[in-house]
């Protein structure tokens, strides 16, 4: 450490924020680099406050150091200024933990959240001195593996990365690392391809016909503790997952179709995590992690039974995703026991015929009861997420958004009850490969545009809401990269290379520069973003086998496009292959009797 704080004294004394890149923050791992027999560290293409909140890199981070042999360190894309300085003083980035160069590892695993950070992965290789191009790495430098959503579809950063996981990532990492231990020192392509061979490991060297996800059937391992910022983070809370997988499969989602079945954990086992992570970290607030968190069979029984463990603590619970269909007030009246927060609910469509569309199984008389029970609880401000330019959409829909706000307030005036501040997050749709609307092109940014205005035109009729749009710029892009062939390597490292850099942060993005480098490519990013593709052709994400039939996502895009919807699988199966295809099954709480 002292060394460390010599030779690095000149660039944290002059960079914003220091204890972004110090490590030693409360309830860090710390493990002695020179005793472990295999290190890795986990990098979060975003900045430390972004990355230090991610759930998926805590379970990691906790499994492998749980292990005996087994290090895991953490690294974060640093913030301008500090890369600046690095180039300054001609200094690699390191692990915050051990404070080792990154090139020093034998592993960099890098979290793939979204498509926005693959430039800055590319920028991190080049400051920890690791050459950016798989085929160009020797025994000398780390083996770079990646996991997370957007590994559903690796072509476009296939030639930078040497391994995806491709789905949960708990037991694989492990194997991996045992296998690394048995027979590292053999030559790098030795190496790899034993790796490959591992379930749920793609290999763009030795790629197989197709690569089948692998999943954990329970979800034993579970963090009770994780570092702490010395500052802020976006998530400064204990996160408990209380479910993985989501049985209500709306069409768009990408997150519920790879992440099937449904798994719930016990309650008991929930409670005890809850208390556990709270008492380990001395955080007042805990959330309740799921794609849809009152779905879960007990979540009244789980919030009761904690309210009552917490009682005048100050410690708050934080649901982060509802159903409005499973919004009962005594969950409202259970979850305001210390503190009101804002409600939050996911219509994600203004009309009936779009939810159906979507296949959201929800009505607007459920819509209207989850709000209404939370404004009769005293709730007074109500986020909604929805989402614009969805297949099939027609400008009824998108006014509909609106008809459904003043309908709120309608029913909130006519109860005599206060008319709640209403905030609206209006995303983009973006068809994401592994869903039924993934084959379906994107709106054009101008017609984006055109809808957006449509409803803005509405606004003086629902004066309590909040219209914030997410960018269809952004969007565009996304919606490109994440169908992306492999030619998108090549734009993505001429973008790397005239300085695209923590381009997840709008005000980054250089949108001219996206385009012209595309054009000099011969690519047409709003060309690609918008193409309706047929299903029968070969898609670059065919190598990646979710356990989803092929046929049956055909089928469900066929039902949308008549507005048809399929029941959630938790009450009847749509035989979407998950289960026969990956040999397990839904699993699900026993109904608690309290
Ligand atoms: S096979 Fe049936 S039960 Fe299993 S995930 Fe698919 S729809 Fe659900």
């Amino acid at each position: 450490m002292s060394n460390f704080l010599e030779e690095y004294a000149l660039i944290l004394s002059s960079c914003e924020r220091p204890s972004r890149y110090i490590g030693d923050e409360f309830l860090s791992a710390n493990k002695d680099f020179d005793m472990a027999k295999v290190r890795v560290a986990f990098v979060f293409p975003d900045k430390y406050e972004i990355g230090i909140s991610n759930f998926g890199h805590k379970i990691l981070y906790h499994i492998v150091n749980s292990t005996s042999d087994f290090l895991a360190d953490r690294a974060y894309a640093p913030d301008k200024d500090f890369l600046e300085l690095l180039k300054i003083y001609s200094k690699p980035l390191y692990g915050l933990e051990t404070k080792k160069p990154l090139k020093s590892f034998d592993f960099l695993g890098f979290a793939l959240q979204y498509e926005m950070s693959y430039t800055t992965i590319l920028t991190i290789l080049e400051y920890s001195n690791v050459p950016i191009f798989s085929k160009d790495r020797t025994n000398d430098d780390p083996i770079i593996f990646s996991g997370g959503p957007c590994a559903y579809n690796p072509a476009p950063i296939s030639d930078f990365i040497d391994l995806f996981v491709i789905g949960d990532g708990e037991d694989v990492i492990v194997e991996i690392l045992n296998k690394y231990n048995e027979i590292q020192g053999a030559p790098r392509t030795d190496i790899l391809k034993e790796l490959s061979n591992i379930k749920g490991v793609f290999c763009p060297l030795y790629p197989k016909k197709t690569t089948k996800r692998t999943f954990i059937p329970d979800k034993k391992s579970h963090p009770t503790k994780s570092p702490i910022s010395h500052f802020t983070s976006i998530h400064d809370r204990a996160t408990v997952e209380i479910r993985r997988g989501c049985a209500r499969l709306c069409r768009f989602c990408q997150s519920a179709h790879t992440n099937l079945p449904v798994r719930e954990r016990k309650m008991n086992d929930i409670i005890s995590l809850t208390c556990d992570y709270v008492k380990n970290t001395g955080y007042d607030e805990y959330s309740l992690l799921s794609l849809s968190s009152n779905d879960h069979t007990n979540i009244e029984e789980i919030i009761s039974k904690l309210n009552e463990h917490f009682l005048g603590s100050g410690i708050n619970v934080s649901l982060p995703s509802q159903r409005a269909d499973k919004f009962s007030l005594k969950l409202a009246q259970l979850m305001q026991q210390e503190k009101k927060s804002t409600i939050t609910i996911a219509p994600e469509a203004g009309s009936q015929r779009m939810r159906d569309i979507i296949n959201k199984n929800l009505t607007q008389e459920q819509i209207l009861n989850a709000v209404l029970s939370c404004v009769r609880s005293g709730w007074d401000k109500i986020k909604f997420y929805f989402i614009i330019g969805l297949p099939f959409e027609t400008d009824e829909d998108v006014l509909a958004i609106a008809d459904l706000i003043k309908t709120i307030n309608y029913n909130c005036k006519k109860e005599g009850l206060r008319i709640p501040s209403i905030t609206c997050s209006i995303s983009v749709f973006v068809p994401k490969p592994h869903t039924p609307f993934g084959w379906h092109g994107q709106n054009s940014i101008e017609e984006i545009e055109r809808k957006k205005q449509l409803l803005l035109s509405r606004k003086p009729e629902i004066k309590n809401a909040k219209l914030n749009f997410h960018s269809q710029k952004v969007s565009q892009l996304e919606a490109f990269f994440t169908r992306a062939g492999s030619y998108a390597g090549d734009l993505i490292y001429l973008l790397y290379k005239n300085g695209s850099y923590l381009d997840s942060w709008e005000e980054n993005i250089n949108f001219e520069l996206y385009y012209s480098l595309a054009e000099s490519l011969n690519i047409d990013i709003q060309k690609e973003a918008c193409t309706t593709y047929n299903p029968a052709n070969e898609m670059p994400w065919d190598v990646i086998d979710t356990g989803l039939n092929k046929d049956w996502l055909i089928n469900e895009y066929n039902l949308a496009k008549n507005a048809k919807t399929t029941v959630p699988c938790e009450l009847k199966c749509s035989n979407c292959g998950v289960c026969s295809n990956l040999k397990t099954h839904k699993v699900f709480d026993e109904k608690a009797n309290l």
